[in-house]
């Protein structure tokens, strides 16, 4: 039998609770963390959004019904709490509640999926099967505190800066940057796609006068490669200025992370530390490596890479050896990136594309955009594609496009480098990749 909710209501969180409140009545609510019956006492510790507090009920002070109700308790079962607050020198956090009344409000069963104390470790798929429970641990939900706060600041931070929020479409009738990654989807009578980037959309957004956009929505990526920094959905940051170039948002990009990194260590002190993590503000402006420069050092290291190459797995790992914290790799070779991307124009096998690092995980990539209609039918030709494709894109590009620039920031890969997780899985609640599709 349970107990129904009633006028119950929650009056404080567990951090809420210190010594100035000491003989209040409170109410409680949470989830049974642990229970020790020594028989004369018994310790609840009761585990709510914030923290831990504990339950002590003495025999001699609290009824026998209550006591024996108390007694009965199992782990994780959802308990309301009313009591009484009174400083304690051995409980944690120096206060505990002396109860009066308990609901138990649900009851859970045993054994459990998976140990919310921490005691007994989970493997990453183990966790991930029961995510719900998994949360339960301050030091995941940590994580998605971070991402939240990361996210909000990140929205303030562009709408302060004169950005407007926009939302475009999921399901698109083409490829963005080749057909490689896409998922194919049925749509009514004919195929389509969800989308691998707002790339398209938000250059379209150019040729209105809206000037700066930005969007925080999902990509897709139909990456076959099971790696600790891939999934096939994850939430992309975009942004695209208008009469703007590589420079320009550059800086906006990297204020951007400085300003996020100082906010989350600002708002999340708790957070960071249910992970264990030391975060440092990274300084201003941060370095900037040319391509040509980058494989020089990744070669000088042993690690052979031609001039024209993509970064391999290993030279980003000799690279986050060499550099610690953020940095910009800038002027790539045009073949190796997406049509849209500028071309120098006394060199134009270099671009103004430039990728933003995080010491060997790419976070960021952005560059100036080709405005030129002519341009940009033959760099699409030129990346094998067919400009017939792209009709309605390029038909943005014949009234009156500006010149401008932009880029796309991983919310995952950069919530990584603000909780120090190594596997990606760890940033998203139900993370998508080629083995998983549920929860
Ligand atoms: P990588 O080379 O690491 O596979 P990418 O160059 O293919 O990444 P972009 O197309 O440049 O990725 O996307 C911009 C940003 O979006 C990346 O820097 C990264 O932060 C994020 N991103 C893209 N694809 C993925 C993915 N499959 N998983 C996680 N993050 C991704
Ligand atoms: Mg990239």
């Amino acid at each position: 039998m349970t107990d129904s909710l009633g006028n119950w209501r929650r009056t404080h969180y567990s951090k809420e609770l210190d010594d100035t409140i000491e003989g209040e009545s409170v109410t409680l609510m949470g989830w049974v963390h642990e229970i020790r019956d020594l028989g004369g006492i018994i310790f609840v510790l009761l585990r709510d959004r914030d923290g831990l507090i504990q339950i002590t009920a003495p025999s001699k002070k609290i009824s026998p019904e209550l006591l024996n109700d108390i007694r009965k308790l199992r782990k994780e079962s959802v308990l309301g709490v009313k009591g009484i607050v009174q400083g304690s020198s051995k409980a944690p956090g120096g206060v505990e509640v002396i109860p009066e009344e308990i609901k138990l409000l649900n009851n859970s069963e045993q054994p459990l999926p998976l140990d919310p104390t921490e005691k007994v470790k989970a493997e990453i798929d183990t966790r991930l099967d029961s995510r719900y429970m998994d949360l339960r641990k301050h030091s995941v939900s940590a994580i998605f505190k971070i991402k939240s706060t990361m996210l909000h600041s990140v929205r303030v931070y562009l709408e302060e800066n004169g950005f407007l929020e926009i939302n475009t479409p999921k399901l698109v009738g083409s490829a963005t940057e080749g057909g490689t990654e896409l998922f194919p989807i049925t749509y009514f009578e004919r195929e389509a796609f969800l989308g691998q980037s707002p790339q398209l959309y938000k250059q379209m957004m150019m040729a209105t006068g809206l000037d700066k956009v930005f969007e925080i929505a999902p990509i897709f990526r139909a990456e076959e490669h099971d790696t600790l920094r891939h999934l096939n959905e994850v939430i992309s940051i975009d942004v695209e200025v208008a009469f703007a170039d590589n420079e320009d948002v550059m800086s906006i990009l990297e204020k951007l992370v400085h300003n996020t990194i100082k906010e989350v260590k600002k708002k999340c002190k708790a957070e960071l530390e249910d992970i264990d993590v030391q975060l440092e503000v990274p300084e201003l402006p941060f370095p900037r490596l040319e391509y040509d420069e980058v494989i020089d050092m990744v070669n000088s290291k042993g690690v052979t890479l031609r001039h024209g190459d993509d970064l391999s797995r290993a030279a980003e790992k000799v690279l986050g050896e060499i550099m610690d914290g953020y940095y910009f790799i800038t002027n790539w070779p045009s073949d190796i990136k997406p049509f849209y991307v500028m071309p120098h124009p006394e060199e134009p096998e270099k671009s103004y594309a430039f990728d933003l690092m995080y010491k060997d995980l790419e976070i960021s990539s952005g560059a100036t955009r080709v405005h030129q209609h002519d341009l940009l039918v033959e760099r699409i030709k030129k990346q094998g594609l067919n400009p017939d494709s792209f009709q309605r894109y390029l038909a943005s590009f014949v009234y009156g496009m500006p010149p401008h620039a932009g880029w796309g920031l991983g919310a995952e890969r950069f919530t990584m480098c603000l909780t120090g997780m190594k596997n990606i899985r760890e940033t998203v609640l139900f993370p998508r990749d080629r083995r998983r599709l549920a929860p």
